[in-house]
């Protein structure tokens, strides 16, 4: 099953794509986790193309259906994937459209979490992450160390207040688009709302689970 979540910068998609996959199965793929590991790396041969995510930018088009392409092909991703992050743009969507369809495949399912600014906001600024399982945390939990991996967690350079800005607006004017374009395609349309901060990300696994059974793509 091919998933894409949809949703602004702090929504929770990484959350929820680890959740989902732990669920499910399938697993799961964030371009923005895998873009990160090549900023880390100074040898790889598109350090140079993707500095532009430390402004908060995207990255062209280009680079990220080919990196998704290089990714589809592997046989651990042959029985789907739960994308996180990706497509982020109109041309991204058909581009991901045409990949699958040349696989004999399609998109099953979109997730489109809604979350209130000031929530966002809130959950960006305190957002911890551990560099090993790449597990999301908030400062408000306490921890200094990853409960798993034993390391201590790192805040995202992206996560200022400025850099923030920027990928909202990016958000507002290249992914949010996606809604509409999706929403009139055939595709199965999952929303989920998040007005309350206090909301916790098992209470949207459990709505996402639901909707999912529902519309009969998972089991009970
Ligand atoms: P968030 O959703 O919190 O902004 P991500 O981890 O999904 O974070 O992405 C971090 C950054 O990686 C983005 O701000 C963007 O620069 C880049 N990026 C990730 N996925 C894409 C994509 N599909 N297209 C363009 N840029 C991307
Ligand atoms: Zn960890």
């Amino acid at each position: 099953m091919y998933i894409v979540l949809l949703g602004p910068p702090g929504s929770g998609k990484g959350t929820q794509g680890n959740l989902l996959s732990q669920k499910t199965s399938i697993p799961h793929l964030s371009t923005g986790t895998l873009f990160r590991d090549i900023l880390a790396n100074p040898d790889h041969e598109l350090h140079k193309d993707i500095q532009v995510i430390k402004e908060g930018k995207l990255v062209s088009d280009e680079i990220v259906n080919k990196v998704v392409w290089d990714t589809l092909k592997k046989p651990e991703y042959d029985k789907g994937i739960i994308f996180d992050g990706y497509p982020r743009t109109v041309a991204q969507a058909e581009a991901l459209e045409k990949m699958l369809e040349s696989m004999g495949k399609k998109v099953d399912v979109v997730i489109d979490i809604n979350v209130t600014r000031e929530v966002l906001l809130e959950r960006l600024l305190g957002r911890r992450s551990c560099p090993i399982c790449k597990r999301i945390f908030h400062i408000s939990q306490g921890l200094e160390k990853c409960p798993d991996c034993g390391v201590p967690l790192i805040k995202r350079e992206d996560d200022n207040r400025e850099t923030i800005m920027e990928r909202f607006e990016e958000y507002e004017e290249k992914t949010a688009p996606l809604q509409s374009y999706f929403k009139s395609g055939s595709v199965n349309y999952i929303e989920i709302i998040v007005t309350e901060s206090s909301r916790t990300a098992s209470s949207v696994k459990e709505e996402i689970m639901n909707k999912l059974f529902e519309l009969g793509l998972v089991g009970k």
